[in-house]
């Protein structure tokens, strides 16, 4: 089957034809796969903020580099205590980490077969990452095996881009840890930001950050988690605040993937 010329200004491959695909790959685009997770993020953000909020900064990036957004991967490895609040909470839908590895490995394996060439692990949720290691590894074992050998995967955090400059404006009275930033002042106002219509800003949460010991218990010894969910104050949260990081995250992840993918072939 051959597909007609037709340029497609799109985005998201959600919304491409099968035309539009086609002729998109011939120019080797960075394709995006952002993964998050179902998870409870307190009482004020939706359960679905970790995908949310990797679409918007992923199509966002895209729109700089000449790339496309796969669908997402929404569901993700199991929230941790330190990190997302815990397993436990109403709402949170998880995956084994076996089941994780094979749908991420297997979804950057189709991309492959259709000629991409450029993937970049889009990552919401703190736990899926050394479970997108692996989903990347063993594809490009899968891929070798087939004779491909110039598929190359960048997985990253947004978050881990935020600046020392950008972090002082969220934070003007310091930071407690970018764990303990689950559901709190980041995510809160890139989500006021972004959909405003989804934040309860009337149950923005406000109390300590929580403090854990050094070791982690199996099963979860919950009594160090907030009640709420969140693992430190929401409170300084404002849409402004998401702004900055937006305006400040998206140049720089665009730049920073242009560099490791090297120049693209056309726009
Ligand atoms: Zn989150």
């Amino acid at each position: 089957m051959t597909a007609p010329n037709i340029r497609s200004p799109r985005i998201r491959i959600a919304d491409m034809t099968w035309y539009e695909f086609a002729d998109r790959v011939k120019d080797n685009p960075i394709v995006f796969l952002p993964t998050g997770s179902v998870e409870q993020h307190g009482p004020h953000l939706p359960l679905l903020t970790d995908v949310i909020l990797p679409v918007a900064v992923a199509e966002a990036v895209a729109g700089e580099v000449g790339g496309m957004v796969a669908p997402p991967v929404t569901y993700g490895y199991k929230s941790q205590p330190k990190s997302g609040g815990g397993n436990h909470f109403p709402g949170t839908l998880s995956l084994d980490a076996n089941v994780f590895i094979a749908l991420v490995r297997n979804i950057i394996n189709e991309l492959a077969r259709h000629g991409v060439r450029k993937v970049v692990l889009f990552d919401g949720h703190m736990e899926n990452q050394w479970f997108l290691v692996e989903a990347a590894d063993l594809a490009l074992r899968d891929q070798r095996a087939e004779g491909v050998h110039d598929l190359k995967i960048i997985k990253l955090g947004y978050w881990e881009f935020i600046t020392k400059q950008t972090e002082k404006e969220l934070f003007p009275d310091g930071m407690p840890s970018w764990e303990l930033e689950h559901a709190a002042v980041m995510e809160t106002s890139v989500m006021m930001h972004l959909r405003p219509d989804l934040v309860r800003v009337d149950l923005i949460p406000d109390h300590p950050p929580a403090v854990f010991p050094p070791y982690d218990i199996y099963p979860f010894d919950t009594r160090p988690i907030p009640p709420s969910g969140v693992l430190s104050s929401a409170k300084p949260a404002t849409a402004g605040k998401g702004e900055t990081v937006m305006r400040q995250v998206v140049p720089d992840i665009a730049a920073s993937l242009l560099d490791a993918f090297g120049p693209l072939m056309s726009k």
